[in-house]
């Protein structure tokens, strides 16, 4: 059965990365929750999409150069009154949610990554006893290397539109191969049987990432990719449930 992923706790339905959206997934018949994460100046770790807080909140500023005071009062807009998390406080939401982690591990502002963050994310983790439900992922192929030195946990490579078009399936492949990478994401949209069959037929797992309308979640669903990350995990548990129904009559 095809996975879903609700997208930094089903942004289009609760608010980008709220607190309500995540307290919702841990409740919903679906697999994992989605979520990006990113530190403080001050060394807490923050579970926010942006690497600053401008586009989503009422406040503004890179999220490394702030104390964590300072980003944890900002209200999330339409977060249903709600403030960023951090990841301790991420793991208390899901105590007792059989919904697995799915971590995305962000550059900063500048697009580099954050010096010796991984570790950091990789301790808080296993501090709250949830590392061994967390699979990682991430754009930056250092990153998924510095996660590989951290931990054994599974990684994921998100492969953006623009390097999947400059690389070609065949270059995505032997990039993922050469560097041990298990399974790639790509956009939903660039997602068919073809590139899904290669990346199979070369032992990767395979998923897409941003299927937020009903036609990219049947997409999806048809396709039989692994997991798919979704904005909207009401809509695609009401889908996936259609389209079982749909196979178990064929
Ligand atoms: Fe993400």
């Amino acid at each position: 059965m095809t996975r879903i992923a609700s997208h930094r706790g089903g942004t289009l339905e609760f608010g980008d990365s709220a607190p309500a959206g995540f307290a919702a997934t841990a409740q919903m018949p679906l697999e994992e929750v989605e979520f990006d994460v990113h530190p403080t100046r001050d060394g807490e770790i923050i579970v926010h999409h942006d690497a600053t807080l401008d586009r989503t909140t009422d406040r503004t500023g890179a999220i490394a150069e702030l104390p964590a005071a300072e980003v944890l009062s900002a209200l999330i807009n339409y977060g249903q009154g709600g403030h960023p998390l951090t990841l301790a406080q991420l793991c208390e939401v899901f105590e007792g949610s059989a919904v697995a982690f799915r971590c995305e591990i962000k550059p900063g502002a500048d697009g580099r990554p954050y010096p010796d963050f991984v570790p950091r994310v990789v301790a808080t983790l296993s501090e709250k006893g949830r590392l061994e439900t967390t699979v990682f992922s991430s754009f930056l192929l250092d990153s998924l290397t510095e996660i590989a030195a951290a931990c054994d946990r599974p990684r994921l490579w998100l492969v953006s539109p623009p390097v999947l078009m400059q690389l070609g399936a065949e270059g995505v492949i032997e990039i993922a191969r050469s560097r041990g990478i298990p399974e790639v994401s790509v956009h939903i949209d660039q997602a068919d049987a073809v590139l899904m069959a290669q990346a199979q037929a070369a032992g990767l797992d395979f998923g897409c990432w941003a299927a937020h309308s009903a036609a990219q979640v049947c997409r999806a669903l048809d396709l039989g990719v692994k997991v798919f990350t979704t904005d909207r995990p009401s809509l695609a548990i009401a889908l996936r449930t259609r389209h079982l129904r749909r196979e178990d009559v064929q």
